[in-house]
């Protein structure tokens, strides 16, 4: 080979080099699509777009991962909502209920007193004269009155002689359903007259009876319940001579959301009751509860006062539609004594039976009904705003006895 072929042969090998060299090149650049930039997968107008209407990003890994992303975050919110929502569930209260104790429960006292002398009666196999003399003794104690236990004693000795009862249990039975069946007939609703309102009058409930039987207290819970029955009231601080009973009274209209009308200490209480009226009138408050004086120095002087206060309130208008004597049961016979001067004064319509929780002498009902002719329309058996139920006589009476 000369050096002229040579030469040839040189170029031709590096022609041919060249042109590989921009081939691969060539083929080097054209794969790589054009780059998508990630960031404007994750732009924010993107992400307020509804997931599944993106276009399927498949390609890209960072696209995926904002896809996942986007279609997570609004599924997520709603979900912790919904865990939040039971921790609020104890909130609930309603489920923790506490029962109030039963009527029974609270006369426990009274019940206690008889049980003793029953539970004898009940242990002997037969009756006997130890089983009347029993009967006697238990009925005397808890204040039912000579004359009622009598007239009880006499019915039952003539079916036990007549055999149409012949053991203990059956015994006690009868006197039960004889106690109760005595309680029977008599009206204990509070009277309240709704035609009053409609006619521009007012209902107005006097309560009356010795100091500390309860009576400040008793309209406390009086006016509780009717506030609660959907009354509108007004309390009349008509003991205008004992200093602190306003101030007692204000306290109560607080509790049970009723209003308060009081005068000068010592001035005249039956202005009060008449400014109490006159101020339910002009605010078409339907009930007046009026509070009165107990002491008992002085006593012919009270009672005309009770017969001044009773005729004030029942000017127009004023319409007196409940006279309520307040007796404290612990004092036993002692309330019969006092019932009759206020009856007389007065003109009592029924009677509340205070302090029964913490006595052993509420046989003093029986006394009440038969020998004053007043039925017993509420007790108290507490001192709390609650404390007031309306008089039942057979649940009265079988918690006496212990009978069901
Ligand atoms: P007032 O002088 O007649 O107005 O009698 P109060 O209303 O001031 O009551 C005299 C006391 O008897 C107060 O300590 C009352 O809390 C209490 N009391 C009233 N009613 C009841 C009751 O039903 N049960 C008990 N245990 N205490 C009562």
């Amino acid at each position: 080979m000369n050096a002229q072929t040579l030469i040839i042969v040189l170029l031709v090998v590096a022609v041919v080099f060249g042109l590989g060299v921009v081939v691969v090149n060539r083929r080097r650049v054209t794969p790589v699509p054009p780059e998508t930039p990630p960031t404007d997968n994750r732009a924010p107008e993107i992400r307020s777009a509804p997931p599944r209407l993106e276009p399927p990003i498949v390609e890209v890994g960072d696209a995926e991962a904002a896809v996942v992303e986007r279609v997570i975050e609004p599924v997520v919110e709603p979900v912790v909502e919904h865990i939040v929502e039971p921790v609020d569930v104890p909130v609930v209260e309603p489920a923790v209920e506490e029962r109030a104790p039963s009527f029974r429960e609270r006369m426990g006292k009274a019940a206690a007193a008889m049980a003793g002398v029953l539970g004898g009666v009940r242990s002997r196999q037969s009756i006997g004269n130890d089983t009347w003399d029993d009967l006697e003794e238990a009925l005397l104690r808890a204040d039912v009155g000579i004359g009622v236990t009598t007239a009880l004693l006499d019915g039952l000795r003539e079916r036990v002689k007549a055999k149409a009862i012949s053991t203990p249990d059956e015994l006690i039975a009868a006197l039960a359903a004889d106690m109760s069946s005595r309680l029977h007939g008599a009206d204990r609703s509070l009277h309240f007259d709704d035609s009053l309102a409609a006619s521009g009058q007012v209902n107005v409930w006097l309560f009356v009876g010795v100091n500390g039987v309860g009576k400040t207290t008793t309209i406390g819970k009086v006016a509780a319940q009717q506030v609660a029955a959907g009354r509108s009231v007004i309390l009349a601080a008509g003991d205008t001579f004992r200093a602190a009973a306003a101030e007692q009274l204000g306290t109560w209209a607080d509790r049970s959301g009723a209003e308060l009308v009081r005068g000068a200490e010592g001035g005249d209480p039956s202005s009060v009751i008449y400014d109490g009226v006159q101020r339910a009138n002009a605010k078409g408050v339907s009930l007046v509860l009026g509070d009165t004086a107990g002491r008992l120095q002085n006593k012919s002087n009270l009672m005309e006062e009770l017969r001044k206060v009773r005729r004030v309130a029942s000017k127009e208008p004023g319409v007196v539609t409940e006279v309520l004597l307040v007796i404290d049961a612990t004092t036993g016979q002692n309330g019969l004594a006092q019932a009759r001067e206020f009856t007389d004064a007065a003109g009592v319509t029924g009677v509340v039976l205070t302090k029964l929780d913490g006595s052993a002498k509420g046989g003093i009902v029986f006394a009440i009904e038969t020998e004053l002719g007043l039925p017993v329309k509420l007790v108290g058996l507490g001192e709390s705003i609650a404390d007031l139920v309306e008089f039942d006589p057979n649940e009265f009476v079988g918690a006496l006895l212990d009978v069901s």
